[in-house]
């Protein structure tokens, strides 16, 4: 199966910004990179070079930017059932976490609750350009089959067509039944083609060393990238009260400030801590769409992005960040960095929302479109008033028009949204599913 992406404005690689052209892709990797000198004097079909019997699809990007699909390392699926909840707005996260607690035992969270809320996340996320999400899954529910409620987000996932990162999390809970759930996911989807298993104990907040030294145990085993969060409000607090110090500095003892471990969050970091960060090679994740509006805290990403760090973006959770929308928390992550450590330039920021996010999954195929990346990518079509007058299209992206949602999106050479309309499934009708849910539990 070839696809042709044809026509476009612009083509930004990652690295290359091309202007014209479009892209060749192959069984779901990119194989050509094309710029508008190439085409002009090109066929496409002999550009795709399979024999002229492979199927060829072609995708119109004409007015259209095309850019890797955007990485949301850091998401919470099952919060997209409780936006904008009572008592979750501007309180303290520790009044924060016991709101939510409350109503995920209200709820009574199952396996059909995951994957309605889980539907809506991921659907919103493709409609919005996120071609990757990682779901740091949280809530485990006593008595509940840890396989089901794990094995719903990743049949979701798969039935949208979206590629997905399940973070098996945990807030507490037994060490050793925790690690065995994450052995019977990798038994269970070593061969997923489309999915990637990892370990997130939530923070040093809710886990002892126990817990992190367990799943350490799981990760090393298996090969898995290590998550968790740290340095939000309730994690300081915390870590001050049990451990008389701050949680970078128990990650740091626990070896969880190392190579393979990405932490979200990172707010209010200090300049001992960006060191420590800096020299453990450590990822991070930010997510101003969650810590800005609930005032939990500003990063300063400009000093990580400093020390080489590798910064990707998530939006975390429903609870706090009432949208999935990850180009409008790249616009937000943007436009306050100034106040946080040094103005981020929006080519900075795309980065970290396409390669940073990836480089914190361990995934280098993914959040760049060289030849040779798997072909996730998205046209965002700049040809109507919103863009008029942008002098630089691709700064453009996040300073102009927001709320922008692209106009097709691709993943693994699949055309997932085309003209802005989601080919997987119907939203509304998932909406309505998630509504029948929640009812049902009321
Ligand atoms: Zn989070």
């Amino acid at each position: 199966m070839v696809l042709v992406v044809e026509g476009a404005e612009l083509v930004w690689t990652g690295q290359q910004e091309l202007l014209g052209g479009g892209l060749v892709c192959e069984e779901g990797i990119v194989s050509q990179v094309v710029g508008a000198q190439t085409l002009a004097n090109g066929d496409w079909s002999t550009l795709a070079n399979g024999d002229s019997g492979q199927d060829l699809e072609k995708l119109d990007a004409s007015g259209c930017v095309v850019v890797p699909g955007l990485v949301n390392a850091h998401h919470h699926l099952l919060q997209s059932a409780f936006r904008t909840a009572p008592h979750t707005r501007h309180v303290p996260m520790r009044e924060w976490l016991a709101a939510m607690g409350e109503l995920y035992s209200q709820a009574q969270v199952d396996p059909s609750l995951v994957a309605a809320a889980a539907a809506v996340a991921i659907a919103e996320g493709l409609l919005c350009g996120v071609t990757t999400v990682a779901d740091h899954h949280l809530t485990w529910p006593a008595g509940a089959d840890a396989t089901e409620i794990a094995d719903a987000a990743i049949a979701t996932a798969s039935d949208l067509g979206c590629r997905f990162v399940f973070v098996r999390g945990c807030s507490g809970g037994d060490p050793d039944e925790v690690a065995q759930s994450v052995e019977d996911l990798v038994s269970r989807h070593a061969t997923h083609p489309m999915l990637q298993i990892a370990v997130g104990p939530a923070g040093v907040h809710s886990d002892g060393k126990e817990m992190f030294d367990a799943l350490a145990e799981v990760a090393a085993r298996h090969n898995l990238r290590r998550r968790t969060q740290a340095n939000e409000q309730i994690d300081v607090e915390i870590a001050q009260e049990r451990y008389g110090r701050r949680p970078l500095e128990v990650l740091e003892e626990w070896g969880w400030l190392a190579e393979d471990v990405t932490i979200a969050h990172l707010c209010e970091i200090t300049p001992d801590e960006i060191n420590r960060l800096a020299r453990s090679g450590i990822s991070a994740t930010h997510a101003p769409g969650c810590d800005l509006p609930m005032g939990w805290g500003l990063t300063e990403v400009g000093l990580l992005l400093d020390e080489d760090i590798q910064v990707g973006l998530g939006t975390s959770g429903g609870g706090s960040n009432d949208a999935g929308h990850l180009l409008a928390d790249a616009r937000l992550a943007m436009q306050v960095s100034g106040l946080a450590s040094r103005p981020l330039t929006s080519r900075e920021v795309l980065t970290m929302t396409t390669a940073g996010s990836a480089a914190g999954l361990g995934r280098s195929e993914l959040g760049h479109l060289e030849s040779g990346a798997v072909a996730d990518f998205c046209c965002y079509d700049i040809s109507d008033v919103y863009d008029a007058g942008v002098a630089d299209p691709l700064a453009g992206l996040l300073w102009a028009n927001p709320g922008r949602k692209p106009r097709h999106v691709v993943v693994n050479g699949k055309v997932v949204v085309r003209d802005y309309e989601l080919l997987t499934a119907d939203p509304y009708r998932l909406a309505q599913e998630l509504k029948t849910e929640i009812q049902k539990s009321n």
